[in-house]
C-alpha cells in the first residue's frame, strides 16, 4: 500500500472512530437524562401516592364525623376541617354536601361548584367521584357518605394539584410533569415543546386513579468537553498508528532493498559469467598475440644463446620483449578475473573514460570479427563518478553488447559511437549505434524486466543497468537517433574532487 493510501485509510478510520466515540458520548448523555428523569418520576410517584392515601384517611374521618348525628355536627366538623386544611395546604377546601336537596347544598357554607352539582347523581352508583374544576388546577374528590346504603351525604375535598405534585427535589427545567385522569390531562407544569414521555405510571391508589407522567427533552446539551477530549485522543492515536506504520514500512522497505540489492549482485555476476562464454573466443584471439610473441622472442633468444659469439644486447632485447608480452597476457587474464569476481560492491571515485576504454578493449576482438567499428570520443572533462567500478563496467558492457546485437543483421558500415555530453554537475555518456533503433512499443517497455525482442534474450540487461545506475543517483534513458539507430544515455552525478571510498552500506 502506498503511504498516501495508508494515510487516507488511517485518517478515515480515525474519523469513523471519532464519529463512533462522539455518538457514544452523546448517547451516554441521553441515557443519563432518561435514567435521571425515570428516577425522579419513580420518587415523585411514591410521594404523590402517599399524599392521595392521606386524602382517603381524611375523607374517612370527616365522613364518620358527619354521620355521627343527624343533622351532622357542624361545629365539630368545622374544627376538624380547619386543622386538616391548616396542616395540608394542598387541601384547599372540605365540605359536607346534602344530597337530599336539589341542587345539593353545602352544609358548612362552601359554594358548590357547578361541575360538582352536575354529577352528584352518579354517587348513587359509585362511592367515589373525581371531578376536575373547569378552570383546571383543582380536583374535587367526592366520597359518598355513608358508603353503604342510599347516598344521603357526600364529603367534598378540593385538592390544589400544583401542590399535590410539588416536591423538594427540583426537576430539570426542561422536564414537564402532568397528572392525567382517564387519559385527560388535569394539570401540567413545565415547558411543552419537543419533549418525550420518559415516565408514565398510575398512582398507587384505588380511589384516585390518576397517572403521573414526566416528559423531557432527550436531546442532551452537547458535552463539548468530552467531545474535545475524545477528538484529541483519537487524533493522537491516529498519529501514533501512522508513525508505527511508517516505522514498520520503512523497516520492510529497508529489508526489501537489501534483498533486491543482493539479488542484483547475483544477477550482475550471473550476467558477467554468461557474457564470459561469448567473450571466450575474442579473448583466446587476444591472448594468441602475446603468446606468439613470447614464443618467437624466446626462440630468438635460444638461437642467440647458441651462437659462438654472445650478443648480450640482442639476448637482453629478446628477454625484454618476452617479459613485456608475458605481462600483456597477464593483464588480459587479470581483466578477465576482475570481470568475473563476485566481490562486495565498493563505492569509489571511478573514471568513466577508463571504464569505457576497458570495455571497448574487452569487446574489440568480437566487434572486429563482426565488422563493427567502435569509436570513442575524448571526454570534455575528466568524467569522474562515485560508484562501484565493476557495476559501471557492466552497464557500459551491456549497452555496447546490445548495440552489437542490434547491428548483427545490418549491412556494411556498422558503427557504434561512444560520446560524451556536457551537463552542469553531471557526466553524460551516450552510446549510439546505426542499427534499426527501438520500435515505438519497445521504447515504452525496454526497462521492464523480461521485456525482450530477441529469441535468445532474457530481457534483464536494461532493467539491471537501470537498477545499477539509479543506485548511484544516475538515470538511464533510451531513444532513437535523428537519422536511425538507438541512443542510450547514461547520466550520473559528477563526483566532487578528492578521492572517496566506501562500501555500499546495508546492501
Ligand atoms: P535482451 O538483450 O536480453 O533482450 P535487454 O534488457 O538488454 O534484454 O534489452 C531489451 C530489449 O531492448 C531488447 O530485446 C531489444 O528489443 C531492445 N534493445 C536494447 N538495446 C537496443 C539497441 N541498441 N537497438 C535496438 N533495440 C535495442
Amino acid at each position: 500500500m502506498t503511504p498516501i493510501r495508508r494515510r487516507i485509510l488511517v485518517g478515515l478510520s480515525a474519523v469513523l472512530l471519532l464519529a463512533a466515540l462522539d455518538a457514544g458520548i452523546v448517547m451516554k448523555a441521553r441515557q443519563d437524562i432518561v435514567a435521571a428523569v425515570s428516577a425522579q418520576g419513580a420518587a415523585l410517584q411514591r410521594l404523590v401516592s402517599q399524599r392521595v392515601d392521606q386524602h382517603d384517611a381524611h375523607l374517612t374521618s370527616v365522613s364518620a364525623l358527619a354521620n355521627a348525628s343527624d343533622p351532622p355536627p357542624a361545629e365539630a366538623l368545622q374544627q376538624v376541617i380547619a386543622s386538616i386544611t391548616r396542616f395540608y395546604p394542598r387541601i384547599v377546601a372540605i365540605d359536607v354536601l346534602d344530597l337530599t336537596r336539589q341542587p345539593p347544598a353545602a352544609l358548612l357554607g362552601t359554594a358548590v361548584p357547578a361541575e360538582v352539582a352536575a354529577v352528584h347523581g352518579r354517587l348513587a352508583d359509585m362511592p367515589f367521584l373525581l371531578v376536575p374544576r373547569e378552570q383546571g388546577g383543582v380536583l374535587h374528590i367526592l366520597k359518598r357518605s355513608p358508603t353503604d346504603g342510599p347516598a344521603r351525604l357526600a364529603i367534598m375535598m378540593s385538592i390544589d394539584l400544583a401542590r399535590l405534585i410539588a416536591s423538594d427535589d427540583a426537576l430539570a427545567p426542561t422536564t414537564r410533569v402532568s397528572l392525567l385522569l382517564d387519559g385527560q390531562t388535569l394539570f401540567s407544569e413545565g415547558p411543552d415543546a419537543g419533549q418525550r414521555v420518559l415516565f408514565d405510571q398510575p398512582l398507587a391508589s384505588s380511589t384516585q386513579p390518576l397517572r403521573l407522567v414526566l416528559a423531557a427533552e432527550t436531546l442532551p446539551v452537547i458535552p463539548w468537553g468530552w467531545l474535545l477530549l475524545a477528538t484529541a485522543l483519537v487524533a493522537l492515536g491516529a498519529l501514533a498508528v501512522e508513525r508505527l506504520l511508517d516505522a514498520r514500512s520503512a523497516a520492510r522497505e529497508a529489508g526489501l532493498r537489501a534483498l533486491v540489492a543482493s539479488h542484483d549482485a547475483k544477477l550482475a555476476h550471473a550476467s558477467r559469467v554468461n557474457a564470459m562464454g561469448e567473450l571466450a573466443s575474442g579473448i583466446a584471439h587476444e591472448l594468441t598475440q602475446p603468446l606468439t610473441a613470447i614464443l618467437s622472442h624466446s626462440q630468438a633468444g635460444q638461437r642467440l644463446a647458441k651462437r659462438p659469439e654472445i650478443d648480450r644486447e640482442a639476448i637482453a632485447t629478446a628477454f625484454d620483449a618476452t617479459t613485456r608480452n608475458a605481462k600483456r597476457a597477464g593483464d588480459i587474464l587479470g581483466r578477465l578475473r576482475s570481470w568475473l569476481t563476485k566481490g562486495q560492491p565498493t563505492i569509489e571515485q571511478v573514471d568513466l573514460a577508463a571504464v569505457v576504454a576497458d570495455v571497448v578493449q574487452l569487446l574489440d576482438a568480437e566487434a572486429a570479427h563482426a565488422g563493427i567499428a567502435i569509436s570513442v570520443a575524448p571526454p570534455p572533462h575528466e568524467p569522474l563518478v562515485m560508484a562501484d567500478r565493476v557495476h559501471m563496467e557492466q552497464v557500459v558492457f551491456n549497452l555496447v553488447r546490445n548495440a552489437m546485437d542490434a547491428l548483427r543483421d545490418r549491412g556494411a558500415g556498422r558503427a557504434i559511437d561512444i560520446r560524451w555530453g556536457d551537463e552542469a554537475g553531471r557526466v553524460v555518456l551516450d552510446i549510439v549505434d546505426n542499427g534499426p533503433g527501438f520500435t515505438t512499443e519497445a521504447l515504452g517497455r525496454v526497462f521492464e524486466p523480461f521485456f525482450t525482442t530477441r529469441a535468445e534474450g532474457m530481457g534483464l540487461g536494461l532493467s539491471l543497468c537501470t537498477t545499477l545506475v539509479e543506485r548511484y543517483g544516475g538515470t538511464l534513458g533510451a531513444g532513437n537517433g535523428p537519422a536511425c539507430g538507438a541512443v542510450l544515455h547514461i547520466r550520473m552525478p559528477r563526483a566532487r574532487s578528492g578521492r572517496q571510498v566506501g562500501r555500499v552500506a546495508a546492501e
